[in-house]
């Protein structure tokens, strides 16, 4: 049998979303999306499932069996990418949310993110090189000089030039200050970068004949740390003085990873050997630049663990609808879906992945009300909402594309674990959504250290009224969820108080307390999601009900053991030497 390779759109639920849950034909009223209008947003969801379904979700199977891979000093994609490639770019979908002067289509972020999904869950692998196509727009029209932006986007958003991110290096992971790539200004007044990168995603292809490093390098004299790291852009070929692409730019891929998931992507070790770099932004300023790029990958990885979990969910309930098992002797098997264990692991996947959507989505809607609101107060509130939601979409919605993936395997039993049902691939794909992009841990201690407390608190203070509110006007759609969700809110708040008044006495115990922290975040947040999805169905036609009602009583009350667990403190966590912890009792 050949593997299974398909993808089945959630176009309706996101329409769903877009027009009932988040006010999506309201944004198009705002100046800057008024040249859009939501037929032409709903033509775009249909045509961006036919993209996804028919020429992106066959080749997700066919990179993962046959990898990308080096020869010859340059990377070949997997089979049917270039093709794929080149049906994406020109039908204009790396700029759907770009600006209109650079190529773009000017849509809504959340009408992009609602696009990611789709490509995402059709193969997240391909996925990766739009991302950073975009982001790295999205750096470069942020902080880049008007030359870097003339030469740059437009082509960056045509999908003419492909682009990466350049910051891991072997002695430099989480702890991006100690990056030692060099940076030289030579007396010809040019920048040239020196130094070794590794995992860089699509550090080489075949796709475009010019790639954009956007890098991560150390000037001479520079302070230690991340103050004294500042950004450059680093074409791999030279670039005459007309944008034409010319030899080398001593850049070169020298390895591609061999990897759990993923596997179309290629993961590269780049040699960066004197290239001529050009620099964006002010020296120092390196670190606070990237974050244009950084955060809007954090939220897109959010969507792939969305994405993963749908699309993991659509096979799930088609299979446990097939599949027939158990059920009274003599009497013809019943449906995997009839058996309460089953329906209980599809209700959760259901609750997951639809509750994410509605998150992440949420995300975005309030980026692009703190972009476009014509009310200033809005926007400041839209931000800071999105700020506090971005680690936490991030972290837990990775966690969830990894957790919904390994339930479908566990609908589909033994049929799972092997190849040819497709299932087992969204799981090893899903694992590293957990580590890239900020490894889920290190997004936690950002929460509770940075986010929590700062501006006094006006973040979590947001959060919290919106859900208060919320609970206040649609308590009768789903009375059950409500009052989980009210105690829930209750135990959030406790942790909330609880770090914010050991954050500087007790560092220690405020970390070890930050990802059940997190998760709690979490958990409040798709409570609040179910409880505005719920109140959006009145009649229970999409069957929003029945899973508000599943994660009321079955989700929800694991607040208490996460607010627990989270103001527990690092006693335990401290008992053992590093030496003894460490000691395996062999
Ligand atoms: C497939 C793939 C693609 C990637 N693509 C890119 C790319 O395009 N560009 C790029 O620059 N990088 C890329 N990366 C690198 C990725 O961003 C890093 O793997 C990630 O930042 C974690 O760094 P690390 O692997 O060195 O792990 P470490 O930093 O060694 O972390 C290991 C574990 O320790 C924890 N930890 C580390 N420090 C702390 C701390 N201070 N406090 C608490 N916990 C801590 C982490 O949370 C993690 O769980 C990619 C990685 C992979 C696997």
């Amino acid at each position: 049998m050949d593997r299974v390779s398909r993808y089945t759109p959630p176009i309706a639920d996101q329409r769903f979303l877009l027009e009932h849950v988040l006010d999506g034909p309201a944004l198009l009223k705002l100046p800057a999306y008024r040249h859009v209008d939501w037929p032409t947003v709903t033509h775009v969801l249909d045509q961006a499932g036919r993209l996804a379904s028919d020429i992106l979700a066959p080749i997700n199977a066919r990179g993962d069996e046959q990898p990308s891979r080096l020869a010859d000093g340059r990377v070949i994609t997997s089979p049917g990418y270039v093709e794929a490639y080149r049906a994406f770019a020109e039908g204009g979908w790396i700029g759907l949310d770009m600006p209109v002067a650079q190529g773009g289509q000017g849509l809504p972020l959340v009408v992009q993110n609602a696009f990611a999904e789709m490509v995402n869950g059709a193969c997240v692998a391909f996925g990766m090189l739009p991302l950073m196509q975009r982001a790295a727009a999205r750096l470069l029209m942020a902080h880049g000089s008007a030359s870097l932006i003339d030469t740059f986007v437009p082509r960056l958003v045509a999908g003419d030039w492909g682009a990466t991110i350049c910051i891991s290096e072997p002695q430099a992971g989480s702890d991006v200050g100690r990056i030692a790539t060099r940076a030289e200004l030579g007396d010809d007044g040019l920048w040239r970068v020196t130094g070794t990168k590794i995992f860089i995603t699509y550090g080489d292809q075949d796709l475009t004949p010019m790639i954009a490093h956007l890098l991560l390098a150390r000037t001479p004299g520079a302070p230690a740390g991340t103050r004294g790291l500042s950004l450059f852009v680093v074409p791999s070929h030279r670039l005459g003085a007309d944008g034409a692409i010319g030899e080398t730019n001593g850049v070169a891929a020298t390895r591609v990873e061999h990897k759990m998931g993923l596997k179309g992507s290629p993961t590269c070790v780049m040699n960066f050997d004197g290239a001529l770099a050009y620099p964006v932004g002010e020296p120092g300023t390196g670190m606070r630049c990237m974050f244009t790029m950084v955060n809007t990958m954090r939220l897109e990885v959010a969507m792939q663990g969305v994405a993963v979990a749908g699309a993991a969910t659509a096979r799930a309930l088609e299979y446990a609808a097939e599949r027939r098992q158990g059920g009274p002797a003599g009497q013809p098997p019943l449906p995997l879906a009839s058996h309460p264990d089953v329906r209980s692991m599809l209700l959760e996947m259901r609750a997951l992945s639809e509750g994410f959507r509605a998150l992440v989505l949420q995300a975005a809607y309030s980026l692009d009300l703190a972009h476009a609101s014509e009310n200033p107060e809005e926007r400041r509130r839209s931000l800071a909402l999105a700020e506090w939601l971005l680690p936490v979409c991030k972290a837990a919605g990775s966690d969830a594309g990894f957790r919904v993936a390994n339930l479908a395997v566990q609908v589909f039993g033994g049929h799972g674990y092997i190849s040819d049902s497709g299932v087992e691939q969204y799981v090893r794909d899903a694992r590293v959504m957990s580590i890239y992009e900020g490894a889920n841990g290190i997004q936690a201690i950002d929460l509770v250290t940075r986010k929590l407390g700062a501006e006094g608190g006006q973040r979590f203070r947001l959060f919290a009224e919106a859900i208060a509110s919320d609970l206040d006007a649609h308590r009768s759609a789903c009375p059950a969820l409500a009052g989980s969700l009210e105690a829930a809110l209750a135990d959030l708040r406790a942790a909330s108080d609880w770090l914010l008044a050991h954050v500087a006495t007790a560092p220690q115990a405020c970390e070890a307390g930050a990802r059940p922290y997190l998760d709690l975040v979490a958990l409040v947040a798709i409570g609040w999601m179910w409880l505005r999805l719920a109140a959006a169905d009145p009649e229970n036609a999409r069957g929003k009900q029945a899973i508000a009602l599943f994660v009321g009583e079955q989700l929800l009350p694991a607040s208490a053991l996460l607010r627990q667990r989270a103001c527990a403190g690092a006693t335990a966590l401290g008992m053992l030497s590093l030496e003894e912890l460490c000691r395996y009792p062999a």
